[in-house]
């Protein structure tokens, strides 16, 4: 297949290594300067997509996105399938595929989950939402860049899974640590604690697979001086855009709400920024009730 890539970046760049090694021609835009491997750089975005059978955008944000589909749906092809697979918010993903529809290509949106290092080892999981067509098209592409594509219904809906399933890590990661640090000042051995909970009714993927307490359980950037992994900046950006999509459809919240509070003040009034989300924990061990 063509496929143009447009943001290669921490995600983006590897991405679209594994879609040139698996023997696609892939060509390539940044604002950037970056070079990446088996990858023909344009001048342009617009340049990038002209031959494309897919277009891949990987960008920071709706605003941006929004900018650089206005620039290259024109200069797609009918037929082709634009296939964004930043983390964004649903309206910006829902009007970013009815332009393109209107345009005769197909969209799908498309977060994805495992970070850079699923990027690299091509293992990341797709929430796609999206016509059937467009998700068929994409399909051989998704098992280069990753192991698991969810086709979750119609535009916007990969966003919405992506929001959903990080408003519930980022609750239950907050969770975790307090409870640790709770454990820690009743005098409860952290190893103890997660063998008990890592098998019973408080387990889940923040204790069992990514425990925020260094030295328990499987490694995690825990034992890495709390390097990301998942950055809490990153962590701020996707509860900030639940609480957007919370707003905008009228649900209520509260957790929810409370996390992407607890980020923000970690990220931008404490130490956070740059540490990876489980970096909670120090910060509730140096804390009492006040
Ligand atoms: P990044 O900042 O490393 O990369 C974004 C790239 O887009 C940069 O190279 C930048 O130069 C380029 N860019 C910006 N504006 C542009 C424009 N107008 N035209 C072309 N290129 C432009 O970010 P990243 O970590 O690669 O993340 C990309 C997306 O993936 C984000 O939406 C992020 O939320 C999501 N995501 C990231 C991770 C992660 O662990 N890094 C995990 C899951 C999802």
């Amino acid at each position: 297949m063509k496929i143009a890539f447009i943001g290669l970046g921490n995600m983006g760049a590897p991405m679209a290594r594994n879609l040139a090694a698996a023997g696609h021609a892939v060509t390539g835009f940044d604002t950037a300067a970056v070079a990446v491997e088996g990858v023909t750089m344009a001048g342009s975005a617009a340049d990038a997509v002209r031959a494309a059978d897919v277009a891949i955008t990987m960008l920071p944000s709706g605003a941006i996105l929004r900018a650089v589909a206005d620039e290259i749906v024109p200069a797609m092809r009918r037929g082709a399938v634009h296939l964004d697979c930043s983390t964004v918010d649903v309206a910006s993903a829902r009007a970013v595929a009815e332009t393109a529809q209107a345009a005769g290509l197909s969209a799908l949106d498309a977060p994805v989950s495992g970070g850079v290092g699923g990027a690299e080892a091509g293992t990341l999981t797709f929430m796609v939402g999206g016509d059937e067509a467009g998700f068929k098209t994409a399909l051989e592409l998704f098992e280069i860049m990753g192991k698991k594509a969810v086709h979750c219904g119609p535009s916007g809906n990969g966003q919405a899974a992506k929001i959903c399933n990080n408003m519930i890590l980022g609750a239950t990661m907050i969770v975790t640590c307090e409870a640790f640090a709770l454990a820690d000042k009743l005098g409860l051995d952290r190893q103890a604690m997660f063998d008990v909970v890592s098998t019973s009714s408080g387990s889940s993927w923040s204790m069992n697979s990514y425990c925020p307490a260094p030295g328990i359980g499987p490694t995690s950037p825990a034992d890495n001086d709390y390097r990301p992994g998942f950055s809490a900046d990153l962590m701020l950006k996707d509860l900030r855009l639940a609480m957007q999509a919370a707003e905008e459809a009228d649900a209520d919240t509260p957790l929810g709400t409370a996390a992407a509070a607890l980020y923000a003040r970690f990220v931008e009034e404490e130490d956070g920024a740059g540490r990876d989300f489980s970096a909670m924990l120090p910060r509730f061990e140096r804390r009492g009730r006040g």
